[in-house]
């Protein structure tokens, strides 16, 4: 099931997606009662999906990056893949839309584009244990982990880096039933591949990922993990168009603008 989060005449609601992209009349979107981390029912009232605009899908609590987790990755920008996960944050502001427009940094030279598969955590939990992982997880959407790369080099931490606003475009909608193991994952600018890879070539899976957060931290409904990007990340200039496409969920399309 897909279930996207929309704004309709200044209204914010949730809705169950029906049909396909290329169907001739479009996919629809059936509003549901409530909200998608609990039980719910369709409302059946539909509107057409080119009739409203989405927002990101969840609004989180956390975003949680994991960095270094594909080897070629790693290996392209003269890192080793680490033992341990490496874990930073991204804060709530950082989150924007599919279609939002993200502003270049206007502290940064080097603005790179990081296709990544999400992970969308649909009850509270904590200290998760591996035969639990799939109970807390409510599916999966599309990333885009967008790091100014001069200002990872520069700084230890990578708050600013990859903290600044606009830098967690998350959509189009949240895939609820995926076998997530082995999906395509690609990356184009203004239509030239850029990131092609599969999440089967991640490090640490998954579920490796949210037995570890969670040994730390509670995890909220709504709260996302960013797994890591495959390789051939690469800069975005003003006015670029960067589009994530993941196999069996979709594809999340911003364009870069000038900060106003
Ligand atoms: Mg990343």
């Amino acid at each position: 099931m897909r279930i996207a989060r929309f704004s309709i005449d200044g209204n914010v609601a949730f809705g169950v997606v029906e049909g396909d992209p290329s169907d001739a009349e479009g996919p629809v979107l059936d509003i549901i009662k409530g909200h998608p981390f609990a039980e719910f029912e369709r409302s059946g009232q539909r509107i057409p999906l080119n009739k409203v605009r989405l927002l990101p899908p969840v609004l989180p609590n956390k975003v949680i990056g994991i960095g270094r987790n594909y080897a070629e990755h790693a290996a392209e920008l003269g890192h080793e893949v680490p033992e341990v996960p490496v874990a930073f944050f991204k804060p709530s502001t950082a989150v924007t839309g599919p279609g939002d427009p993200v502003p270049y940094p206007s502290f940064s030279a080097e603005l790179h584009h990081e296709a990544e598969l999400a992970v969308v955590i649909g009850r509270m939990c904590r200290e998760v244990p591996r035969e639990r992982v799939q109970d807390v997880i409510l599916g999966y959407t599309c990333a885009n982990d967008l790091t100014a790369r001069d200002v990872q080099r520069r700084e230890n931490q990578w708050a600013r880096a990859k903290g600044f606003d606009g830098s967690c475009p998350l959509g189009p909608w949240v895939e609820t039933e995926l076998d997530p193991s082995d999906l395509g994952i690609m990356c184009t600018v203004n239509g030239e591949q850029r990131q092609l890879g599969s999440t089967g070539d991640m490090v640490h899976s998954i579920a490796d990922l949210i037995v570890h957060i969670t040994e730390a931290m509670t995890l909220l409904p709504g709260d996302v993990i960013l797994t890591g990007t495959p390789a051939g990340v690469g800069p975005l200039n003003v006015g670029d168009e960067v589009a994530v496409t993941i196999e069996g969920i979709g594809t999340l399309t911003n364009k870069v603008i000038k900060r106003g």
